[in-house]
């Protein structure tokens, strides 16, 4: 692991940071729970936060600029980061459409769709969601059953999708679907970018135990979805969706900035407090502060990794673990040592939606499994 800040690097968080600090008012500022979330008040604010990143090439720094990024590298993004998190300042409208879905249509989307989704999905004209999961298929995703027939010109799409996150908020959907049947799993699933506004779609509510509305189950009833909504070759979405993960997983490098603020945030909370006398808290304290340390020098092995030319592979599988475990113990420790209080507030609801981080995005045992054959070289179970 060896990388350093180029100069270019320290360049741009001078500009960027002193672009924050005239832009970033009260108005787009979080508060003790962090930036501002995808919910209905905020959304106005961060409609306007977001077109203010998209004039100064700030939305998805890391896209090409033919389409409105800036061809940042890996330093810039990594700066990029640690200033947005540093600064509190939220993200886009579309935390899933820019970091996941908009790198699966630059690199097997046609002329035609680049140009239709790339600059409304950076400006928040249009808000994306992922349509992948099913009630029979989330880990073991091959098996899904949405039916998509090609009829002359258009799919006829029928079937359920579950899980979807700000999928009422979203007006298009990166639809897995299956167009072949008789095919093996892996190989008649084809990925369609589909217009939620469609005759025939249904968004239901789905609620967490948080009470906040942030999932949705989608059906889709012979709605007709254009021909030329497909990505990527017929049948072969099943590598669509392998570079759209690809891009989720990726996105664990940054994963520490949140968790060890966190950290620090309980650490200055129960400074002073009776509890941190106590031997035991102040151990599981120290563990939860190493347990940070530990991701961020993940972290800094995958850019490390990523300046040399390394794709992440399954070293992703680690960060993801280590990180949904050490929240869920932030939750534990931030439990024991600030008693009541912690089951209120921000604590309260940032303990009870850790639950769900060690199964977004792949569970912990699949992780394991991944870890398991791919880097320790055991057999398949
Ligand atoms: C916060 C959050 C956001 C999400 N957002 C989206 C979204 O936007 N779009 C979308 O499509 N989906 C989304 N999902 C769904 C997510 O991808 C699935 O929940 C996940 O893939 C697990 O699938 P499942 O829920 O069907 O559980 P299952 O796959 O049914 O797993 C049930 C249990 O069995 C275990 N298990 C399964 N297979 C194995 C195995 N081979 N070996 C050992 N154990 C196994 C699992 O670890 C788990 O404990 C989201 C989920 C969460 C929690």
């Amino acid at each position: 692991m060896d990388f350093t800040y180029p100069p270019e690097a320290e360049a741009f968080r001078t500009e960027f940071r002193t672009w924050l600090e005239a832009h970033l008012t009260d108005e787009f500022r979080g508060d003790a729970d962090g930036p501002l979330m995808m919910s209905g008040a905020n959304l106005a604010a961060l409609r306007r936060w977001n077109g203010m990143l998209a004039d100064a090439r700030y939305a998805a720094i890391s896209w090409p600029r033919e389409f409105g990024g800036r061809g940042a590298g890996i330093m810039e993004q990594v700066v990029f980061a640690e200033e947005m998190q540093r600064a509190g300042a939220p993200g886009t409208l579309n935390p899933i459409g820019l970091a996941n879905i908009a790198p699966a249509i630059i690199e097997f989307g046609t002329d035609a769709q680049r140009r239709t989704h790339l600059s409304r999905m950076l400006r928040g004209d249009d808000v994306w969601c992922q349509g992948f999961s099913e009630p029979d298929a989330g880990s073991d995703l091959a098996s899904l059953s949405c039916r998509a027939e090609l009829v002359d010109d258009h799919f006829v799409v029928n079937g359920q999708k579950t899980w979807n996150t700000y999928g009422h908020l979203a007006n298009w959907c990166e639809l897995l679907v299956r167009t072949d049947p008789d095919r093996p799993k892996h190989r008649g699933i084809s990925c369609l970018l589909v217009d939620l506004t469609l005759p025939g779609v249904e968004v239901r509510p789905l609620v967490t135990i948080t009470g906040d509305h942030e999932f949705n189950e989608i059906f889709f009833t012979d709605v007709r979805v254009p021909a030329t909504s497909l990505l990527g070759p017929l049948h072969d979405g099943w590598r669509v969706a392998m570079t759209t993960l690809a891009y989720e997983r990726g996105g664990v490098a940054g994963l520490h900035l949140g968790l060890r603020a966190k950290i620090q945030r309980l650490i200055d909370d129960a400074t002073g407090i009776d509890a941190t006398r106590d031997p035991v808290n102040r151990q599981a304290l120290a563990a939860l502060y190493l347990e940070g340390e530990l991701l961020k020098l993940i972290a800094d092995r995958a850019i490390s990794g990523a300046l040399h030319g390394r794709a992440l592979g399954p070293e992703g599988s680690i960060a993801k673990l280590v990180w949904s475990e050490a929240e869920q113990y932030l939750g534990e420790v931030a439990g024991e040592v600030l008693g009541p209080d912690a089951n209120a507030g921000s604590w309260g609801r940032t303990r009870v939606y850790m639950r769900a981080l060690t199964i977004a995005g792949g569970t912990t045992q699949v992780n394991k499994n991944i870890i398991a054959q791919r880097i320790l070289g055991l057999p398949r179970q």
